[in-house]
């Protein structure tokens, strides 16, 4: 039985999905899609709303996102509840990973936006210096179309829509399918705030109202989600000329070294393959052990994963929830049978829970996994931990960055020097060192991925200053009165010019000069 299954509804010309819950597959709501016509008027209205929103202070704008924490902070129980309740994941995940990371960025955000955008001098190198100044102005985009995936559904929402209102656009997000009623109540905490009408809106639909969105008019698209569906917002972005930013899927491998903490190491893999049901997008994928430390590591592994606790009382006490879609449980069963039948060792888990009615896969700790099986080369998204044993450090390396993705990875000894430098060699998004992979939930660390993992990237400076465009403005120091290489043009000027790239790069002095 499918999480969502379109309907007809007598007079409703928009298309009408049934939604259901992974906890228990009963009905939970419907979600009626916004049309084309839906989407341009939410657009429109966003036009309207921007000019009066960039003219507000940086100030002014933070006041809101401080009010929109507020707001975060007491609404959230509400806030996990209806997350839980759409895609089944554990209550701890739902609070650490959507609402501490959403008040964060709120925070974050908040506190620093005007520093990473405040209007930059550069100095104007060489003799052009001394005519000129370079001031840089950061001038946000207009409006943003935000497109966002199920795992995440609030967070995944709020932190680019923080970023892109800090900047001074407005934004229209469109939430998953899957778990929109989540993503809605990002428009729910900022209408509390009190953020003026129009300048964040969320619509509710399916992937062709993100078509929609993609090609109603919108200044830049930020997307998260599959690398399917990345490709095709680049194919309308490209053709409108408009920016994307691509978060896409990944395969992260993680990496340990004979030196390791091995306890920390065993615990950081779980916990990194399991967090979110495994639905994270950094989550450990892959995990490469050196062969002198791998039967330590694999038995602290098993004893780890066994202790872990799934169940359906949605409470604080459960570590693993449900798969939050049953497309998702195809892709995890279907790897994990292509494991097994080419040669994989199941020691934990590797089924669904039998006891449970909903989508619960149980934690599944499986070994002797090699590229040759599906589950070492395609996303998994589920928590299955694949431990594969390495000889030493440059043949997990040589596996590492045997993938077509490139989003997240983590490297585990104790010397940090040696994580670093190993961290480095890896052709990925970013790395932690000696812990699972935590890179989006540090807003300072630009985040985005390699390879098929996407184009760009968002977070910190770089994210915020990705939702403007930084404007070069040239000032000549004396108006412009003299100037040597203009009209007319004359044999005796370009002699000059001629003497001055000679003096310029054929001589030590020019050279210093320049
Ligand atoms: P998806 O690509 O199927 O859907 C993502 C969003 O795009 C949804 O809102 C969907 O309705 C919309 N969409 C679908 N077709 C569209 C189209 N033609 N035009 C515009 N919008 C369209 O992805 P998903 O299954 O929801 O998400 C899971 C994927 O997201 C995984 O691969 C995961 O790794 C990835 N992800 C990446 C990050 C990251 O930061 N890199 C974070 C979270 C999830």
């Amino acid at each position: 039985m499918s999480i969502y299954t379109p309907i007809a509804k007598e007079g409703e010309t928009r298309r009408v999905l049934a939604l259901r819950s992974p906890i228990d597959l009963e009905p939970i709501g419907e979600l009626v899609c916004a049309n084309r016509e839906d989407v341009q008027a939410a657009v429109a209205r966003a036009r309207a709303a921007q000019p009066g929103w960039a003219a507000k202070s940086f100030a002014e704008r933070a006041e809101y996102m401080n009010r929109a924490l507020k707001v975060l902070l007491a609404r959230q129980d509400e806030i996990v509840d209806t997350v839980v309740r759409e895609t089944g994941k554990a209550r701890s995940d739902a609070m650490s990973m959507e609402i501490f990371a959403a008040a964060d960025s709120l925070c974050y955000y908040a506190k620093n936006a005007q520093k990473f955008l405040r209007t930059r001098k550069e100095r104007v190198h060489g003799l052009m210096g001394i005519a000129k100044q370079l001031r840089i102005v950061y001038r946000p985009l207009g409006v943003i179309g935000i497109i966002t995936p199920w795992n995440g559904p609030f967070v995944l929402g709020m932190n680019p829509s923080v970023q892109a209102l800090m900047a001074g656009n407005t934004v229209v997000l469109k939430g998953s399918e899957v778990t929109p009623y989540s993503t809605k109540l990002v428009e729910d905490v900022f209408r509390e705030a009190g953020l003026p009408p129009g300048v964040l809106q969320v619509l509710m639909g399916d992937g062709q109202t993100g078509a929609y969105l993609t090609e109603a008019g919108v200044d830049k698209i930020s997307f998260t989600g599959s690398v399917r569906t990345g490709r095709l917002i680049a194919e309308t972005c490209g053709r409108q000329l408009i920016p994307c930013t691509l978060e896409l899927g990944g395969k992260d491998a993680m990496i340990v070294c004979e030196d390791a903490d091995l306890d920390r190491a065993a615990a950081g893999a779980i916990v990194g393959s399991c967090m979110n049901t495994g639905h994270y997008c950094c989550g450990t994928e892959r995990i490469y052990v050196v062969e002198k430390v791998y039967d330590a590591f694999l038995a602290k592994v098993i004893e780890g994963a066994r202790k872990l606790r799934q169940g359906n009382a949605l409470g604080f006490e459960e570590d693993v929830g449900a798969v939050f879609w049953d497309k998702q449980m195809e892709i995890i069963e279907q790897h994990v049978e292509d494991a097994v039948a080419k040669g994989a060792t199941v020691h934990v888990g590797g089924r669904r829970n039998p006891e449970l009615k909903g989508l619960y896969y149980e934690p599944t700790v499986m070994s002797g996994v090699n590229h040759d099986m599906q589950i070492m080369r395609d996303e998994t998204f589920g928590p299955v931990l694949c431990i594969q044993k390495v000889r030493d450090v440059e043949e997990a390396l040589l596996l590492a960055n045997d993938s077509p993705y490139g989003l997240n990875g983590n490297v585990w000894t104790r010397d940090k020097e040696k994580g670093f430098a190993i961290a480095a060699r890896i052709d990925t998004g970013s790395v932690s060192v000696n812990d699972m992979a935590m890179s989006y939930g540090v807003p300072a660390a630009p985040f985005g991925g390699r390879k098929e993992s996407g184009i760009g990237q968002v977070n910190g400076e770089t994210g915020v200053r990705g939702y403007c465009h930084a404007m070069p403005i040239l000032i000549d120091r004396f108006g412009g009165k003299e100037l040597p290489s203009g009209y007319p043009y004359t044999q005796k000027k370009a002699e000059g010019m001629k003497k001055l790239m000679n003096f310029l790069w054929n001589t030590p002095v020019g050279r210093w000069l320049s």
